[in-house]
């Protein structure tokens, strides 16, 4: 590694990066390429001699960005967002460059240091109950992924109830949630041995607006229990992935405690939005809670990827997933003195991932990051006086952050032609290149769903993207 080369083709590389924010607005949000577009591009091998870098960014201009989707464009509304910002790339650039694998303490102490700090921190933020920050029992770590957090935590649970009733026992182990629970949840479910008749999708309708009812909860239990089954894991949502339902954490919290189950509560979204004094509400009940995770990725301007999850016993954590190989032993590991992040995760190798957090949460500070989160709930408040002003639409499900879920109505009451209409409508929108949302089913209804999220969103994005709705809807009823 020349040093001064790096400078010059670090230079290079932010700037274009930087041209390509200058001009992200250009690009139509959902990529229009069809599927297989690269391989008529590129060449059949690896080249033999080097090759320029101006070359490469020549094809990065010409063949890669076509086939981008820019989850970074003001008009993109889709899913949920994945924030980016000069801080958390800044973290992410620091973290390539000092290029670390921090899977004991001693393999980069500082990585693990801060890690644990900057855990404490957000979870101080969060006013997250003591017990989840490193002082006591508990603590925080950096998964990649929701998905990974919630394996991770399954496992531990999973480890810690066959302690107790014996590994025979594995397949009568029952694992609740809604049916809005993300799929990240079954998906745990298969790798972690959880026998598939047991994981209970428990039904949820707009009667409790999607969320999961207590009572259903009970009566789920006491079958399986009266059926010799062994309840012990129960993931709640705090902003689903369909319509940002919010799971009643207090109650169900009790529930977990009354029966002794391991209580997850995924709050990968809408966690951020907690940060505010005036959403904190929404996890009120996180007290009885064994596990919490919210994806810094997602909506607080931390570059992909950084999920942070605290745990209450980490003991249960590092109970399930620790080796201790020969390769590996070191003094402070022997002597117990330090964190050795591996044992909290499935991979050995780790990245550097608390540095973008941190210079994200110094270079913004609470205040910034409570504005921010505010800025895009308001401007879904704004989408939804625009579609509640439209009588050819309908709002389907309340909205509590930054999503707004709707549709548009047929002149006939007609399920089917309401469901065929808003597929199109969305192809519609979405083929324009203007703007990018995208969809859910709930009690059977298509429904467009628009998420605000993007750093770059603006008052004027959502106006372009409700004209582009407008103007697409007017053609489709039309042609009715
Ligand atoms: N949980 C919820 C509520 C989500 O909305 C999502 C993704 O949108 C996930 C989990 C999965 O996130 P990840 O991609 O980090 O695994």
């Amino acid at each position: 590694m020349d040093a001064e080369q790096l400078r010059e083709c670090g230079h290079k590389t932010v700037d274009f990066i930087a041209d390509y924010y200058k001009t992200i607005e250009n690009f139509p949000v959902l990529s229009q390429v069809e599927p297989g577009y690269l391989h008529k591009l590129l060449p059949d091998s690896a080249p033999t001699h080097p090759e320029s870098l101006q070359h490469v960014f020549d094809d990065i201009q010409d063949k890669i960005l076509p086939g981008i989707t820019h989850w970074q464009s003001p008009n993109y509304f889709a899913y949920y967002p994945s924030n980016s910002s000069i801080a958390g790339f800044m973290g992410e650039m620091l973290s390539a460059g000092l290029n670390i694998v921090g899977f004991s303490w001693i393999a980069s102490p500082a990585a693990t240091e801060l890690e644990t700090i900057i855990l404490d921190w957000l979870g101080k933020m969060l006013k997250l109950p003591e017990d989840f920050l490193s002082v006591g029992q508990g603590g925080g770590v950096i998964q990649g992924t929701a998905s990974e957090a919630v394996l991770v935590v399954l496992l531990a649970a999973r480890d810690k109830f066959l302690r107790k009733v014996g590994k025979n026992s594995l397949g009568k182990l029952v694992v609740y949630a809604s049916d809005q629970t993300h799929s990240a949840l079954q998906k745990a479910c298969q790798i972690g041995g959880i026998h598939p008749e047991n994981c209970r999708l428990l039904r949820t309708d707009s009667s409790t607006n999607y969320a999961l009812s207590p009572n259903v909860l009970t009566e789920a239990i006491s079958r399986d229990i009266a059926n010799g089954l062994i309840p012990f894991f129960l993931c709640g949502t705090v902003g689903t992935t369909s319509s940002t339902a919010v799971d009643p954490l207090i109650a169900l919290g009790k529930i977990a405690k009354s029966y002794g189950i391991w209580f997850h509560v995924d709050a990968a979204y809408a966690g951020s939005a907690c940060i505010c004094p005036e959403y904190r509400q929404y996890i009120d009940g996180v007290e009885e809670a064994d596990s919490f995770n919210l994806n810094a990725h997602k909506w607080f301007l931390t570059n992909f990827d950084c999920s942070a999850l605290w745990i209450k016993d980490r003991n249960a954590l590092i109970q399930a997933l620790s080796t201790n190989p020969e390769f590996l032993k070191n003094k402070a590991s022997q002597a117990n003195l330090v964190v050795d992040y591996k044992d909290w995760q499935i991979p050995l190798g780790r990245r550097f991932r608390s540095l973008k957090l941190w210079m994200v949460l110094r270079l913004y500070g609470l205040e910034n990051l409570q504005s921010y989160i505010r800025n895009h709930i308001n401007l879904a408040k704004h989408f939804e006086r625009l579609v509640t002003q439209d009588p050819r639409f309908e709002i389907v499900a309340p909205r509590v952050f930054s999503l707004v879920c709707f549709r548009l109505l047929p002149a006939s009451k007609n399920e089917a032609l309401a469901n065929k209409l808003n597929h199109d409508l969305l192809n519609d929108v979405n083929s324009t290149g203007k703007a990018f949302m995208s969809h859910t089913v709930l009690s059977g209804k298509y429904i467009l769903r628009l998420a605000v999220g993007a750093p770059l969103t603006e008052e004027r994005h959502v106006n372009a993207a409700w004209s582009v709705l407008q103007e697409k809807a007017s053609a489709l009823l039309g042609t009715l």
